[in-house]
Order: C-alpha cells, then structure tokens, then sequence
C-alpha cells in the first residue's frame, strides 16, 4: 500500500527489483527441474553449461569408471560466487588478485563437474578424460583415483553447510552417471579426504553424507 505513496521513480526502481528477484528465482528453479541428462556423446551433460580445461589427460583404454570423488572448494577460501574456480580449471587465475591465489595459481588443475551454491553445474572435462581432481590418491589400496573416477567440485567450504540446492543437484548428477556406469555403487562414492587423508579435508564435516545417500536412495 505505502507504494501509492511513493515517487514514479522510487515504484519503477522497486518494479525493477522484482523483476530481478522473479528472474533469479526462475533461473534456479529451472535448474532443478529440468532433466539433467547425458548427451549422446555421453562425455558431455545436455544442456549444462561447457567450460572446456585444457587440464585433463586421456583414461588408459578399457578403464571402467567405478568411482565418484567429492571435493570442496572456494576462491579465495570461504568466499562465493566468483568466477576463480573457473579461472583455475582453465589456467586464467590472476595470481595479483589475492594472496591466496599466488600459491596455487600454476596448479594445472580441474574437476570434471562443479556444483555452485545456487545449483548451477559447469562441466569442464569430458567423463571420458580423465580431470587432474584426486592428486596423489589410494582408494581400496589402488592408487591413481584420477584413472577410474569422475570428479565433483561442490562450491564450499569444510565447516559451513552445503546449500540444500547443491545436495538436490548433486544426487540428479550422480543418479544418471551410475545409470551410465552402473559400477559406481554407493559404497564407491567417496570425499577427497577419503581417497588422500594425509592431504585433503574436503568436503569436510559440513557434507551430510548421511543426507546425500538418502536422496540418491
Ligand atoms: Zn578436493
């Protein structure tokens, strides 16, 4: 009511800014419900945004995919919604732009998929390559996670809760690739800091794994 009130000006301003909140809510919401789905190719995910790295390598032939690797990440540490990972994946990290970034910024580095806080997934490897994600890795006393596995990035960090929408996103994804490659059971869908403890914390406490595998069922 206190709209009637106001100047022309102030009402088109508030006018603009619901359409700016309505825009933001639909682009999420059309996230969720649009079928996430492999291409044909079944190295790429239909309709998800492609950021191609130059950081992969080719699988050994005949490598079975059997393994998903959840990881954890922000740049800088603890702060959202740049454009730094991305930087990261695809070697364009401006090391003058924080001093974190001096430290990693010629890592030649990449995940196959990242989740970020809002849901929205890029792809930026293949699921045929192999993406440089896992490190020096053993998972089950065989080394080389990078060999069988297909690497997630969640937006995050280890201590402050994943998003709900990054949870409902992330069981999407990992339903239709063990559709694809039906050798990745549960019990083989690890953290990064199961596969290289001595290294790694990500996801971190923050993950509810118990809530992840309830979603994938
Ligand atoms: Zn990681």
């Amino acid at each position: 009511m206190c709209l009637l009130f106001r100047t022309p000006i102030t009402v088109v301003h508030i006018d603009f800014l619901i359409f700016l909140c309505c825009h933001v809510v639909m682009t999420n919401t059309e996230n969720l419900e649009t079928p996430l789905a492999l291409a044909a190719d079944k190295d790429w995910l239909q309709g998800v945004r492609r950021v191609p790295s130059p950081n992969l390598d080719a699988r050994v032939a005949d490598t079975v995919i059997d393994s998903i690797v959840i990881h954890g990440i922000s740049l800088p540490p603890k702060t959202y919604g740049g454009p730094y990972i991305e930087h990261l994946f695809t070697n364009q990290l401006d090391c003058n732009a924080h001093p974190y970034f001096l430290e990693i910024s010629n890592h030649r580095v990449s995940a196959h998929v990242l989740i970020d806080r809002t849901g929205q997934i890029t792809q930026f490897v293949p699921f045929s390559a192999r993406a440089r994600h896992a490190g020096v890795s053993v998972f089950q006393g065989r080394p080389d996670c990078n060999e069988y596995s297909i690497g997630i990035e969640l937006e995050g960090c280890d201590d402050e809760a994943y998003e709900q929408r990054q949870y409902e996103i992330l069981a999407k994804l990992v339903r239709i690739l063990r559709q694809q490659w039906p050798a990745i059971t549960p019990e083989r869908i690890v953290g990064h800091s199961d596969i290289a403890p001595d290294r790694k914390t990500d996801p971190g406490p923050a993950f509810d794994w118990d809530y992840f595998f309830s979603l994938i069922g």
